[in-house]
């Protein structure tokens, strides 16, 4: 093997102490989002019986490049950050290409994923403005499992709303979120309006996102010294998620390399938005030419490669403000993909706009083309991926095979945010062979 070094750990005094804010280089903004009730960009009054008044701030703010990191959230950091970064060279080998590839990992905290690095800053702030509870929704269960963990680490009350197909389908998802002392409800549920109104009308419902968001926030408006938080999408979530790339950074210089492909799933846009942070940053000031980034996303919810650019609301009980994104409709009800992660009907605001400006490109992949590069990628990295990190994986070997073809020896990092141990019931249809694979018609997708 060649004499480089196969990981990096960051030492602990080169870690990030504050985030930054990617929207700063951005030299046309990403749209403000609407107050459907005016028709007027939102304002911090309109946001504040929602969330705390210092993440409104930062979701607010367009200009101001750095955020001090609270040292509180530090400590937590330092329990499992930096992650490590990897190269593949294994990968390599077998795709016989000349590329180097790295990755970033983020599934070894014990949540599983990136969320804890929102989670914890979301809850500090809670915490600190003297809030008892919290509120939230969880689809496949990362982010409800992050934010247990967060509040407990606070000592906030919390309770998850949990789409009820998967509160049945991974019954121990739930028992983990249990375990950092949140309580979890399956949604819909008759614990709030919505969710009554809902189950009238369809007693066997197994839930969705959207429904999970208005019983969340309902409650939380509803609890004295209670506050909803979210785990994607916004831009204060790509704001924490920035320490992603701020550590890539970092090491990727001490690699002596800087990438020339950059590729990350897309959910609501948080991992990726965090992992390009810095790199976009000399895209868009001019100190660095040629980067390309690559946002993928699953056939089955194509938001990027299918959607429209429009204002639309971000769940399905329009409650939410509007937000200026790329969105198949908030109506839109994915196909029961097996990456939960990344069923969103939209894109973050900010990724929406650089993708809309041609600063990034997007993919999209059948669901079992994802599969073959996450058996490929366990069996020779050693660590069996999230479904939705399984996305980056596919395309980041697609361009790695496409260096070999050319006889490039580009320089790819990908991120890889998560574990697959809560996912068996996925690995298990792909290796029995009854994994499908669903692509919707447009006139779905035009459904709204
Ligand atoms: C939630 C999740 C995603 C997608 O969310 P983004 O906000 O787009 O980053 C990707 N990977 C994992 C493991 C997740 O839990």
């Amino acid at each position: 093997m060649k004499n480089i070094p196969y990981r990096y750990y960051l030492p602990e005094e080169k870690m990030p102490k504050a985030w930054y804010n990617l929207r700063s280089a951005m030299p046309e903004k990403p749209d403000p989002l609407i107050n459907p009730g005016t028709g007027q960009p939102v304002t911090a009054d309109d946001l504040r019986p929602v969330f705390c008044d210092e993440l409104i701030a930062q979701e607010l703010d367009n200009d101001t490049p750095e955020f001090e990191i609270p040292k509180p959230i530090l400590d937590m950091y330092r329990i499992y950050r930096p992650s490590p970064i990897v190269r593949a060279y294994r990968l390599e080998e077998a795709l016989q290409t000349p590329a180097h590839i790295y990755y970033k990992f983020e599934g070894n905290n014990t949540s599983g994923s990136h969320k804890l690095n929102s989670a914890l800053a979301q809850a500090y702030y809670a915490k600190a403005q003297g809030m008892k509870a919290l509120t939230t929704e969880t689809g496949a269960g990362q982010w409800g499992t992050a934010l247990a963990e967060a509040c407990a680490a606070f000592g906030l009350e919390l309770t998850v709303y949990m789409v009820k197909g998967s509160y049945n389908q991974k019954p121990y998802r739930k028992d983990v979120i249990r375990t950092f002392g949140a309580s979890v409800i399956a949604s819909p549920s008759d614990t709030t309006q919505a969710g009554r109104a809902i189950l009238e009308k369809d007693p066997n419902t197994t839930g969705s996102l959207g429904c999970a968001i208005s019983e969340a926030v309902e409650k939380a408006v509803t609890t004295p010294d209670c506050r909803y938080v979210l785990g994607s999408v916004l831009n204060q979530v790509l704001l924490h998620q920035s320490v992603i790339g701020l550590e890539s950074y970092e090491a990727m210089l001490a690699f002596d390399e800087y990438p020339d492909i950059i590729v990350g799933c897309a959910g609501g846009g948080s991992n990726l938005g965090g992992l390009i942070a810095p790199f976009m940053r000399d895209t868009l000031t001019g100190r660095r030419e040629g980067t390309r980034y690559v946002a993928v996303e699953p056939a089955s919810c194509p938001s990027l490669t299918r959607g429209q650019y429009a204002y639309d609301f971000c769940d399905t009980g329009k409650i939410t403000p509007m937000a200026k994104m790329y969105t198949l409709g908030s109506g839109f009800i994915p196909s029961a993909n097996h990456a939960g992660g990344l069923r969103y009907h939209g894109m973050s605001p900010l990724l929406s706009k650089l993708y809309h400006d041609g600063r990034m490109e997007a993919v999209s992949y059948e669901q079992t083309q994802v599969f073959d590069a996450a058996v490929q990628f366990a069996r020779l990295e050693t660590i069996l991926p999230a479904p939705e990190s399984a996305h980056a994986i596919r395309a980041a070997m697609d361009e790695a095979v496409r260096c070999r073809e050319s006889g490039e020896a580009k320089t790819i990092l990908f991120g890889l945010t998560g574990t697959g141990y809560f996912d068996m019931a996925a690995y298990a249809s792909y290796l029995d062979k009854t994994m499908g694979d669903y692509v919707p018609r447009n006139d779905e997708i035009l459904a709204r």
